[in-house]
């Protein structure tokens, strides 16, 4: 089963997704196995990251934007290379092995959509396979 969501982001920024992932695990009955989260984008990006305090998102996007800045070398005609390169380093999925029918999470994980690019309709999704 393939499960596709949608979301409207904001300009820049980080939404946990987290529930949305485990309502599809339920919903899949898979007991043990692999879940991929994808995003289809090359402006946004999927990551695991810490879901307790939310000043560590707000920090990751202050380190991306200081290490990937604007720069007037850039070429692309767009003008969002910046957020073309956080993309990149995020990349556009994450995976997440099943087991007992729960995804293995340490407990200050959680599973983040990643807008560097918005405000847009964005789209991801869910792949869960047994095994
Ligand atoms: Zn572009």
């Amino acid at each position: 089963m393939l499960d596709q969501y949608s979301l409207q982001t904001g300009a820049e920024g980080f939404t946990n997704i987290t529930a949305t992932v485990e309502k599809s695990l339920a919903e899949s009955g898979i007991r043990d196995g692999i879940c991929v989260v994808y995003c289809p984008h090359t402006t946004a990006g999927i990551t695991i990251n810490e879901n307790a305090d939310p000043d560590v998102v707000h920090d990751l996007l202050l380190g991306l934007s200081a290490a990937l800045p604007d720069r007037p070398e850039f070429r692309h005609a767009e003008g969002n290379s910046a957020a073309h390169l956080k993309a990149s380093c995020v990349g556009s999925s994450a995976a997440v092995p099943v087991k007992d029918g729960r995804l293995i999470l340490g407990t200050w994980q959680g599973i983040y959509f990643c807008e560097f690019d918005g405000p847009r309709r964005r789209t991801f999704y869910v792949k869960i396979l047994e095994g």
